[in-house]
């Protein structure tokens, strides 16, 4: 595609899904200003991914290391103003290097990863922003901690000097509907609201995808990870 056809096709995708995200927050009766559209990249290469930052999306979400690292440095795309947040499983040998080059690790889903990243930051003279990953549908293929195993998870944080724990994160059911999803997003909250303290108040909840972003925004979503809708025609 010519590069200036690229940009007219993901402009607009950006702001048809900006509009989505902004008529659900309407029928949720919250600002619009509450919700981080995440772009996901994984799915295009450097010259699609710096056309999304020219459309207004600069916080970018991939959920493969090696792909995050080497568009980052891509380039067409490095120097661009983008808040990179990991989304994906990250093992603990990647992890120094994803701590360098990412804003954010959304998807931290072990305690072990946890304190792998901390031990990264602190390497770095640095606090890394992260989420975590729960497994709120219960598939056995996804990763992220059970539900029931969040509250003892928390109480070990005051260990992990170097991670800023900022809220939660989690993807609905593979084969379920959009009701099944709304249910998954409503139970991400209760949970939060159930272990959030004043001094971890656990704002953000990543949760909404392509897919199902309206039913999470409805459910309380302050960050959608929203890959395929801005690539309709691109890929
Ligand atoms: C790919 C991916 C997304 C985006 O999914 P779409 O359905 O393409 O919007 C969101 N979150 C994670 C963790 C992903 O891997």
């Amino acid at each position: 595609m010519l590069g200036s056809d690229l940009d007219a096709v993901v402009r607009g995708n950006v702001e048809r899904v900006r509009e989505q995200v902004a008529a659900a927050c309407e029928a949720a009766r919250r600002s619009v200003g509450d919700v981080t559209l995440v772009g996901v990249s994984k799915y295009v290469g450097p010259p699609e991914t710096a056309a999304l930052v020219r459309a207004g999306c600069t916080v970018l979400g991939e959920s493969r290391p090696q792909l995050l690292w080497s568009k980052a440095e891509a380039p067409e795309v490095f120097g661009l103003p983008i808040q990179w947040r990991m989304i994906g499983h990250l093992q603990r040998n990647k992890v120094d290097r994803t701590v360098s080059v990412a804003a954010a690790i959304d998807s931290v889903d072990s305690l072990r990863l946890l304190k792998a990243v901390n031990d990264a930051a602190a390497a770095a003279g640095k606090t890394m922003a992260v989420l975590l990953e729960v497994n709120e549908s219960g598939d056995a293929e996804k990763h992220g901690f059970a539900a029931d195993d969040l509250p003892a998870m928390l109480g070990e944080l005051g260990a992990y000097r170097n991670v800023q724990v900022e809220g939660l994160m989690t993807m609905a059911a593979r084969e379920g509907d959009r009701d099944t999803a709304r249910h998954n997003f409503a139970a991400l909250r209760e949970l939060r609201d159930r272990v959030a303290t004043p001094n971890l108040p656990l704002r953000e909840l990543s949760m909404g995808m392509s897919g199902d972003f309206h039913e999470a925004i409805l459910e309380g979503s302050t960050m959608v990870r929203i890959g395929s809708a801005l690539w309709e025609g691109v890929l």
